[in-house]
């Protein structure tokens, strides 16, 4: 479910880090380095995905990812992705075991390289008429013939494994040494010279029965997953490949000196790296998704892995070019090798938008004149996610309870009080939070000594799913429960945890959050609320603005001055204020949909306990900025399953509409569709990698799900 490595995969990344940049550097796989095969193979990498009874080591796609991640970010030049990413997967998932028995042994220990023959750029979308080579029957054996243009690594592969067309139509699946007469190579001046390729003539070459790998049937049903596979972990090649574009043009631009400072200091050239950034922490995330998935829906995965990651190196190594100025178009820098495999790598294993159309086939239905061959493996592998059982029967609790509660009168709160819905049928929602308390969906994760179900981050996001799934409302309590109590929980006194909490749980206070201010909005260091202590309490003076649901809540948390005369980060602190008070008032704001969901908030001497401080006076940045650590991660996905019932909707509309044949609006709604499926890898991402901790994804996730 996350991107997180496991120990192991941790360990196998550290040593092809530490080997790949030793011996394969990028000037190194310029000229190609003899010793590098050798030593991938000593190290084991070769055996990744051979399962044990052919001699390999039996582990998955995602500890073969890794290998390809770090040899995308070094370039290296070796037979690595022909063999392992492409030849291997094939063979293990449509050869017979007795072929797997004769030729992954040896496969397995690097002794004999293979390559792939399959159709142009080995799209998993080309069916058995568009096979380049085909075969026939010669007695007990077979005659293959035919022209292969581009066959990685074909100048050097002890082999190549051909799917051939049959004289019946179909297919079949068959070895053809590289030696063999009637077998021409001839290699090719290649756009990216890190990936050799050549031509194969097959010219009236003559097999032994033997030499026929597939069982019946089984590249029907393998060929164009284990070629989706490849692109999966041509993915992972290409997240290297741009997160080394992002590190060199970081570390070149901090070096480079113009107008007397270095480049990197100027804020054009900072949010260029930042929108690289996100570009390949999406791609990542994605990525990390598709691996865990893996069987199953896994074809619906490796489709927003696939367009995510060829989009991120593009992008990536574009920038990487500009971000380099004259040297970056210069032979010698390293910019220009990945950009061209960026291109490469999206001619290959089928184009982005072939994946596109295979995701619009998925959730519009195919056009009127797309065949029914084996063209969309996406729209026939497609199938519920594969999740353990108890998590299974948890989502069916989910779904019964909103069934039988979600329902009467709350049935119109279905599908309301999403993103630009806040204020839709707010008293109903409010009494709805309650329902949701005496049903203990509140509080999931929260630890059980403070009232929660300390639920796993799976449940949680399973509870999310089904809720949207249901049509549950918008919740009108989010900002206590998932930004207050954890923050509560963490660095409240237990007075505070036993006062608050329970009211949170329950569904009857709720929270706003009192940050932002006319003077204080991306700089929010520049708070100008004042806060004193007086008479044993907290007294505030100045105002909050854009404060969501303020109108609707008990009580906001403020940050305000309490040092007199401090500036930026010092002398805050982090309040509890009751709003229903003389001393506050609260105006509403109309957005832009015509509701006022956000509000002005102003202090004119209000008042709050002496004890309704969080943390120490002068903590209140810190306590502040961990909160915003919980919005990064957490609040936000129950809104941003808003998200897919909005996508549906748009798609009904293009159906009713009768527009969704057309090619456009199949992209755009594609695009959406793989937008939000990377917005919950995101999340996804964050959740495993634990509440509190902010990393590039969780920021990442904030400027993806705010746009
Ligand atoms: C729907 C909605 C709900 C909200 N709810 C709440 C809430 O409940 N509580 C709360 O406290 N706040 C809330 N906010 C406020 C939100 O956090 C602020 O809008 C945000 O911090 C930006 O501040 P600002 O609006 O003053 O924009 P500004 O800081 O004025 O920025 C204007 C633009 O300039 C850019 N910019 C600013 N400084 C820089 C810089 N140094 N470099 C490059 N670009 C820069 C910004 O990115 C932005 O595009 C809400 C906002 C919205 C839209």
């Amino acid at each position: 479910m996350s991107a997180a490595l496991t120990e192991e995969q941790q360990a196998l990344q550290e040593t092809a880090a530490a080997y790949l940049a030793s011996h394969a550097n990028a000037r190194a796989s310029r000229d190609g380095d003899q010793a590098l095969w050798q030593g991938i193979a000593e190290l084991g990498w070769t055996a990744v995905i051979v399962p044990e009874a052919f001699g390999g080591l039996g582990l998955g796609l995602a500890e073969a990812a890794v290998l390809l991640e770090e040899s995308g970010r070094q370039l290296s030049r070796s037979p690595l992705f022909s063999s392992v990413a492409l030849a291997h997967p094939l063979l293990v998932r449509c050869a017979t075991d007795t072929a797997c028995q004769r030729l992954l042994p040896a496969m397995a220990e690097g002794r004999c390289t293979a390559t792939v023959i399959a159709g142009p750029g080995l799209s998993p979308f080309v069916g058995a008429g568009e096979l380049d080579i085909r075969a026939r029957r010669d007695g007990d054996g077979w005659v293959l013939d035919g022209l292969a243009c581009q066959v990685l690594d074909g100048d050097t592969a002890d082999m190549a494994l051909v799917v051939a067309r049959l004289e019946d139509g179909g297919m079949g699946l068959f070895e053809v040494a590289a030696g063999l007469a009637g077998v021409t190579r001839s290699p090719l001046e290649a756009w990216d010279l890190t990936r050799p390729q050549a031509g194969w003539q097959l010219d009236g070459v003559r097999l032994a029965a033997e030499a026929r790998l597939d069982s019946p049937g089984s590249l029907d049903d393998g060929l164009a997953g284990a070629l989706a596979a490849t692109a999966l972990l041509l993915a992972a090649e290409q997240v290297g490949g741009a997160a080394r574009c992002i590190e060199l043009t970081v570390a070149y631009t901090r070096e480079r000196q113009q107008f007397g400072r270095p480049v990197a200091t100027f804020q054009a050239v900072k949010h260029r790296c930042a929108q690289m950034m996100v570009h390949l922490e999406s791609a990542r995330s994605a990525l990390g998704s598709a691996l865990a998935a893996n069987s199953g829906a896994a074809l619906d995965e490796i489709a927003v892995a696939r367009v995510q990651a060829a989009e991120a190196y593009r992008f990536c190594a574009a920038e990487a070019i500009q971000l380099h100025g004259g040297v970056g178009f210069t032979w010698e820098y390293d910019p220009q090798l990945h950009f061209k495999r960026a291109q490469w790598g999206r001619q290959w294993f089928g184009t982005p938008d072939a994946w596109r159309a295979a995701v619009a086939d998925r959730v519009l239905g195919q056009t009127a004149d797309a065949s029914e061959d084996a063209r969309h493996p996406s729209a026939q592998h497609a199938a519920a996610p594969v999740h353990a059982i108890d998590e299974q029967a948890f989502r069916a609790e989910v779904a019964d309870w909103m069934a039988r509660h979600l329902t009467g009168r709350f049935e119109v709160l279905r599908h309301r009080g999403g993103p630009g819905d806040e204020t839709a049928h707010s008293e109903l929602r409010r009494e709805w939070e309650q329902v949701m308390a005496s049903g203990g969906w509140i509080g999931l994760g929260w630890p059980r000594a403070h009232g929660g179900r300390e639920l796993p981050v799976s449940l949680q996001v399973a509870f999310h799913e089904e809720y949207a799934r249901a049509g549950g409302p918008g919740r009108m309590g989010h900002i206590g429960e998932t930004l207050l109590a954890p923050t509560l929980i963490d660095f409240g006194t237990p007075e505070q945890q036993q006062r608050f909490l329970p009211g949170i749980r329950e569904g009857t206070a709720f929270w706003c959050q009192g940050y932002s201010e006319p003077g204080a909005g991306s700089d929010l260091a520049a708070i100008r609320t004042r806060c004193w202590l007086e008479d044993g309490k907290w007294h505030l003076q100045g105002q909050k603005v854009w404060t969501s649901l303020a109108h609707e809540s008990e009580w906001i948390f403020v940050i305000a001055r309490s040092t007199p005369g401090s500036v930026g980060r010092e002398g805050l602190s982090f309040l509890l204020v009751p709003l229903n008070q003389p001393g506050v008032e609260i105006r509403p704001i109309r957005q832009m949909t015509g509701e006022a969901e956000f509000n002005e908030v102003f202090f004119d001497d209000a008042c709050t306990a002496a004890e309704c401080i969080v943390g120490a006076p002068g903590d209140g940045w810190k306590v502040a900025m961990a909160l915003l650590g919980y919005e990064r991660g957490l609040s936000t996905l129950g809104q941003q399953m808003h998200f897919s019932h909005e996508l549906q909707l748009l798609i009904d509309a293009a159906r009713a509409r009768g527009v969704d044949h057309d090619p456009g609006i199949r992209r755009r709604i594609a695009d959406a569709w793989i937008g939000l499926r990377t917005l919950r890898a995101n999340a996804l991402r964050i959740f495993a990698r634990g509440e509190a901790a902010v990393g590039p994804e969780a920021l990442v996730y904030k400027y993806a799900w705010s746009n």
